[in-house]
C-alpha cells in the first residue's frame, strides 16, 4: 500500500507503475473516491460539530430561541445519520481501491511484460556435459523409489505426490542444510502457523488480488498460506518497532499450499509444480532506507546462492522485469537452477528462488509501525527470499548429480545430512 498523499502528488509515477506492473486498477476512480471521501467526511465533521454546538446551546437558550434550536438539532441529527453510511460507503470503495495500488519499481527494474524480458545478471557454474543420456527426475525418482506418484492422486487429486524413503530423507536433508546455513548467518528460525486470517493475506499483499491462488478453510474463515512470508511478516502486525530492534532476520520453515489456478495444464509431469511443498523462507524487517534495504537484499540473495553452491548446482541470477514482479515488490531477482531434464531433455534454467524487496508496502498494510529517531511514526521495510523449496530443488539436485548407472553422487555438503551416505543406489 502506498500513502494516499504520495499517490495524489505522484500520479504519473503511480500510473506508470500500474501500467508496467499490469495491475487491474483505475487510478482515476481511486482519485475520485479519495476526493469524494474527503468532501463527505468534512461535511460530516462539520454537521457533527454543529450538532454538539446545538446540544450545548439548548440548556442556555431563551424560551423564544429554544424551539428553533430543537428543530435545527433534529434536522442536523438526521443529516448526520444520513451522512454516516455515505462516508462508510465511499471509505469502503476507497479502501478497496487502495489495496490494489502497486508499489513503485526501483529504477534498475527493467520494463517488460513476461519472463522473456527478465535480464540475466550472471551465471554461476557450468552445466555438465553428460557422456550418457541423462535421466529426468521422474525416471530417477522412480528408479530410486523416492516417490509414490499414483497412490496420492487417487485420494488427494492432481499434482499430489508422496516422497518416500530416500526421497523423504533428501527433502529433510536439504531443508536442514538450508536451516543450518541460515543459523550460521544469524537468522532466527521460526516454525509459524500455516493457517491464517484474511488480514494476514491482505496485510502481506496476497489478497485481494490473488485470492484464487489460496486454499480457503471456509468453516473457520482461515486460509492456507502459499509461503511462510505471510505469517513471518504478520508476526509483527500492530507492533511499533524500535529502530534498535532492526534488522529482524527470520527464516520460516513451513508447508506451502498453492492452487496454481493460473497454471492449468502447465508442468503437470513430475514435481516441478505441485500444490503442496516445503519451503525455508527468509524474511527481513529493516529501517526504511533504500541503501540499507539494498544491502539486505543482496545479503539474502547471497544466502540462497551459498546454499546452491553447497548443493553444487549450476544456476543463473536474473532481475525480474516490471510485468513479472508482484504488486508490492519494488525489486525482484530470480535464481534459476540448471535442470538437465527440462525442455524435452535439452536442459533449461528454471526458477528455484526469488528474492524481493517490498519497501514499506507490507508494513503499511499490516500496521507495523516504526518509532523514528525524531519521535514520529514511520514504517519498516520488508524483504524476503527463498532459502530452499523442496521438492522442486530435488530436480536439479538429482539430475545434475546422476551417474550412467542411475546412481546419484551426493554433493559433499549434503553427506552428513544423509547419515554419511555418499552415493544413492537405485532400488531393485
Ligand atoms: P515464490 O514464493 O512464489 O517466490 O516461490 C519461491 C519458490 O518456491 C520458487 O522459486 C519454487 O522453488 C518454489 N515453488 C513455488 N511454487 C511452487 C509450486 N507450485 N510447486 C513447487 N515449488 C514451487
Amino acid at each position: 500500500m502506498l500513502d494516499i498523499a504520495f499517490i495524489r502528488h505522484n500520479t504519473d509515477l503511480v500510473r506508470a507503475a500500474i501500467t508496467n506492473k499490469r495491475v487491474d486498477l483505475d487510478l482515476d476512480a481511486l482519485l475520485a473516491a479519495d476526493k469524494e471521501r474527503r468532501e463527505v467526511l468534512a461535511k460530516l465533521e462539520q454537521r457533527r460539530a454543529r450538532k454538539n454546538e446545538i446540544a450545548s446551546l439548548i440548556p442556555k437558550a431563551s424560551k423564544e430561541d429554544r424551539p428553533r434550536l430543537i428543530e435545527e438539532g433534529k434536522a442536523v441529527k438526521l443529516e448526520v445519520e444520513q451522512l454516516e453510511p455515505a462516508v462508510a460507503q465511499v471509505q469502503k470503495t476507497f479502501d478497496g481501491l487502495m489495496l490494489r495500488v502497486p508499489s513503485i519499481p526501483r529504477p534498475e527494474v527493467p520494463i517488460g511484460v513476461g519472463e522473456e524480458d527478465n535480464v540475466e545478471i550472471r551465471k554461476v557454474g557450468t552445466p555438465r556435459e553428460f557422456a550418457f543420456k541423462p535421466k529426468d527426475h521422474v525416471e530417477l525418482m522412480t528408479l530410486h523409489k523416492m516417490v509414490n506418484w499414483d497412490g496420492p492422486r487417487k485420494f488427494a487429486g492432481g499434482r499430489s505426490y508422496a516422497l518416500t524413503g530416500t526421497g523423504a530423507l533428501l527433502e529433510l536433508a536439504v531443508t536442514r542444510l538450508a536451516v543450518d546455513t541460515l543459523v550460521e548467518r544469524g537468522l532466527t528460525i521460526v516454525v509459524p502457523p500455516v493457517m491464517v486470517k484474511e488480514r494476514a493475506m491482505v496485510g502481506t499483499g496476497f489478497f485481494p488480488l490473488g485470492t484464487e491462488e489460496a486454499y480457503a478453510i471456509t468453516a473457520d474463515e482461515l486460509y492456507l498460506v502459499g509461503t511462510s512470508e505471510v505469517p513471518l511478516v504478520s508476526l509483527h502486525c500492530d507492533d511499533t518497532l524500535d529502530p534498535a530492534q532492526l534488522p529482524i532476520r527470520y527464516a520460516g520453515i513451513s508447508n506451502c499450499f498453492r492452487r496454481e489456478a493460473g497454471a492449468y495444464g502447465k508442468d503437470t509431469k513430475g514435481l516441478y509444480r505441485v500444490h503442496q511443498f516445503t519451503k525455508v523462507e527468509q524474511v527481513i524487517f529493516c529501517v526504511p532506507d533504500e541503501e540499507v534495504a539494498e544491502k539486505e537484499h543482496y545479503q539474502l540473495l547471497g544466502n540462497a546462492e551459498a546454499i546452491l553452491a553447497k548443493l553444487e548446482i549450476p544456476y543463473r541470477v536474473a532481475i525480474a522485469c516490471t510485468g513479472e514482479i508482484g504488486l508490492g515488490q519494488t525489486r525482484k531477482h530470480e535464481v534459476e537452477s540448471w535442470m538437465p531434464g527440462r525442455n524435452d531433455g535439452k536442459g533449461a534454467y528454471n526458477e528455484t528462488h526469488s528474492c524481493s524487496t517490498l519497501g514499506d508496502f507490507q508494513a503499511r498494510r499490516s500496521n507495523i509501525r516504526l518509532r523514528m529517531p525524531d519521535g514520529s511514526l514511520g514504517y519498516p521495510y520488508t524483504l524476503n527470499n527463498t532459502a530452499i523449496a523442496s521438492p522442486r530443488i530435488l530436480i536439479p539436485l538429482l539430475e545434475n548429480h546422476q551417474n550412467a548407472d542411475g546412481s546419484i553422487t551426493l554433493p559433499k555438503a549434503l553427506v552428513p545430512y544423509m547419515n554419511g551416505v555418499e552415493v544413492l543406489r537405485p532400488k531393485v
